[in-house]
């Protein structure tokens, strides 16, 4: 019922894929402007769409314009006169007809403005204002000649700077390339899907959104003419498309459908009550796994929320349909935690677990052995899980914790030593609905947005690098209360240098400050062991003040640490600060996180960091992120190129992104192989930047 027209003529966007230096009107040095923009295709540059609009469609006549509107003038020019104004040269017209004048003004004229003389007719664009001395006047409108057919009588583009071009130059090769590549275009969406989401053809679409003719104005400012959304959409939609077949393609496959045991059973062993949310989500888990296709969940929660719990519920249930479960974290501090917590739910259960770490010499083979025969049912470890000595009897159940530290690969390797088991991952980085439905939409996911009862919110204050002292009086009268205290620097990565200094001289700065307490500095540049071997000692209360990087582990649980500083504040994200603060407030105990900032770029970082002040929900301070920064926040370095869309904006277009996933998944199910054609259509199509680049792109 799908289709697509002429799918087989892989000649499809011919001309459209040449090398935009092919295009009239672009020489050497434009490309290289282009290409700074990572456009290098005809295709690419018509994906520069406009970033407003003008409505030049008529003149106004000027005793009609109000303060602060943009018009298209005709008059005739009635005085020139040169001004001088703080040193520099004003050139000044009064233009006008016989009802009112207006100034025009340009600051440092250019030479060519000097020819135009008093009677002449002009034709100018710009936005108007009412000055001081009650005359409407405007700053360097821009000066029209007349007849121009691509500057008048129309809703005129304007585009992003793209190195210093003139707005004139790009629309005229905007133009250009649309009137000659346009018509050979053919459409990749399937007319199915695009009548359904009343979108125009993608031939029409790019038309309309650089030159309008139909398009509401109200439409074209707040992007969503029908051509602008069809843009959008088809971003969206390749995204959403290579994200559906991945799935469908792990679905399709058989795996463990295990038994759900009586989960009650399991309750009375916990020592705690679950929280709503933690049920809520071990319920859809285990439903998860009873279905016979393999599971991909990634279960999110903030720091502190309980996921380790659940983690090991669903072991628990894997174990007891006869499987094994390998457990894997990023750290062996983690890895000995998970263990440890493990111990506690276990204490009173029939069940065998076991840690493997890389550190760890004495017990590995004889753990190793009990993995391969079946003896040990859960195996918590770093990557040493991964080794190739490691073998299971009857691996059933995957879980990552920190997911986003693993590679790839090294999640597959973890997931090959069984026969497609479950997989449940784990991240403490709440990431807002709308990006998680394009960096996660392969995954199913469970959300967890409840802290266990008891736990004191953690007082987040901001201070003036000025208060420095009484930062430093606050942690004193903490540390004297016999708790302990991190001291966070940002870590910059191409600086790394640098803000080692800093944290080296923070750290004798601070013995120097505190010298009756155990201070200890910890970076990212120490070998692992001596990083935990420090961590070791402040878990052990060793340590009163630990200076660090950002290397201190997300889940690290160390319930006596009450207070954290964190210098220059203003450069960390509001994410990372909240996914920071929460190594303290890990108990009942109040717990305080101090922002140290000099406010540099004053109001808009007071404003930021005010947000991180006033809430602790993790997921609305990831919107706020999103929002403030983008979605590179969220981003490792090597996906964020991917995720640039060139029209979409994932916070604003949300909307649009449901719209296509929909359609995306409803495309895979129904008519898988057009799928296919779809995507592959799609993504020749966006080769010069999207393509090809995301790991998931090249898997499908
Ligand atoms: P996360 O891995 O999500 O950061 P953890 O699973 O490490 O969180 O849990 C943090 C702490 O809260 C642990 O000490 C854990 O035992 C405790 N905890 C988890 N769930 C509950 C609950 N429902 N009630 C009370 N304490 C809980
Ligand atoms: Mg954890």
């Amino acid at each position: 019922m799908y289709s697509n027209t002429d799918l087989d003529k892989d000649n499809l966007y011919k001309g459209v894929l040449n090398p935009v230096i092919s295009l009239k009107g672009v020489g050497k040095v434009i490309t290289k402007e282009l290409q700074k923009r990572g456009v290098q295709t005809v295709y690419d540059l018509l994906y520069i769409i406009p970033r407003s609009y003008q409505d030049r469609r008529k003149f106004i006549p000027v005793q009609t314009i109000k303060s602060g509107e943009s018009a298209l003038i005709r008059g005739t020019i009635k005085e020139i006169r040169r001004l001088r104004l703080r040193y520099r040269s004003v050139l000044e017209m009064l233009v006008g007809n016989e009802y009112t004048i207006i100034s025009a003004k340009w600051i440092g004229a250019a030479r060519y403005l000097y020819s135009f003389k008093k009677g002449d007719t002009i034709i100018l664009y710009g936005r108007f204002r009412t000055s001081p001395k009650k005359v409407l006047e405007t700053y360097h409108p821009e000066i029209i000649e007349d007849g121009n057919k691509y500057e008048i009588g129309r809703v005129s583009p304007v585009y992003p700077e793209i190195g210093g071009i003139s707005q004139r130059r790009i629309r005229r090769i905007m133009m250009d390339a649309i009137n000659q590549f346009i018509p050979n275009l053919e459409d990749p969406l399937p007319a199915m899907i695009r009548k359904a989401q009343l979108l125009p053809e993608l031939g029409e679409a790019i038309k309309e959104a650089h030159f309008p003719l139909k398009s509401r104005l109200e439409d074209l400012h707040i992007r969503r003419s029908p051509a602008q959304r069809r843009l959008i959409f088809d971003e969206f939609f390749m995204l959403q498309l290579a994200l559906a077949l991945k799935r469908s393609k792990t679905s399709r496959q058989r795996g463990i459908a295990f038994e759900i045991p009586d989960i009650h059973e399991l309750y009375s062993f916990l020592p705690f009550k679950l929280t709503g949310s933690q049920e809520r989500v071990i319920h859809e888990i285990i439903t998860d796994m009873s279905r016979s296709f393999p599971m991909n969940r990634l279960l999110q929660g903030d720091v502190g929320c309980g996921k380790t719990a659940v983690a090991f519920m669903a072991a628990w249930v894997a174990v007891r349909n006869g499987y094994q479960v390998a457990f894997m974290a990023p750290t062996q501090l983690l890895a000995e935690q998970h263990y440890l917590s493990t111990l506690e739910f276990t204490q009173n259960m029939n069940l065998r677990v076991a840690l493997l770490t890389s550190g760890m010499n004495y017990f590995a083979d004889e753990v190793r052995d009990g993995v391969k025969k079946g003896t040990i049912d859960i195996l918590i470890g770093t990557h040493a899980l991964i080794q190739e000595s490691v073998k299971f009897a009857r691996l059933g159940l995957v879980i990552i914790d920190e997911q986003h530290r693993f590679g790839v690969a090294q999640r597959a390797i973890l997931r090959q030593k069984g026969t497609r088991p479950d997989v449940l991952t784990m991240t403490a980085t709440p990431i807002p609905r709308t990006l998680g439905l394009t960096l996660y939409g392969d995954l199913d996911i469970s959300i967890i947005d409840e802290l266990p009862p008891g736990r004191k919110p953690i007082k987040t204050k901001l201070f003036h690098e000025r208060d420095r002292s009484k930062v430093y009086q606050i942690l004193r009268e903490e540390i004297v209360k016999g708790r302990q205290a991190y001291i966070v620097y940002p870590l910059i990565e191409e600086s790394g240098k640098m803000d080692l200094k800093d944290a080296t001289n923070m750290a004798g700065k601070i013995r120097d400050i505190f010298p009756d307490f155990h201070i200890a500095l910890i970076h990212g540049r120490m070998p692992l062991d001596q990083r935990e071997e420090i961590m070791r000692k402040f878990k052990e209360g060793l340590i009163d003040i630990l200076v660090s990087t950002t290397v201190i582990e997300v889940g690290i649980n160390i319930i006596n640490a009450t207070i954290m500083i964190i210098e220059n504040a203003e450069r960390f994200g509001l994410s990372q600060i909240h996914q920071l603060r929460g190594r303290v407030g890990r108990s009942a105990y109040p717990s305080k996180c101090l922002l140290l900032s000099s406010y540099r770029n004053s109001a808009s970082a007071k404003k930021r960091l005010g947000i991180i002040e006033k809430t602790t929900d993790g997921f609305r301070i990831s919107e706020e992120d999103l929002v403030i920064r983008g979605p590179g926040e969220f981003l490792g370095e090597k996906q964020s190129g991917f995720y640039q869309f060139r029209v979409a904006k994932i916070m604003i277009d949300a909307e649009i992104l449901s719209e296509a996933r929909k359609e995306a998944f409803q495309l895979v199910e129904h008519d898988p192989e057009i799928a296919l054609r779809t995507f592959r259509l799609f993504r020749q199509m966006f080769t010069g930047s999207h393509g090809g680049k995301a790991e998931f792109v090249s898997a499908v």
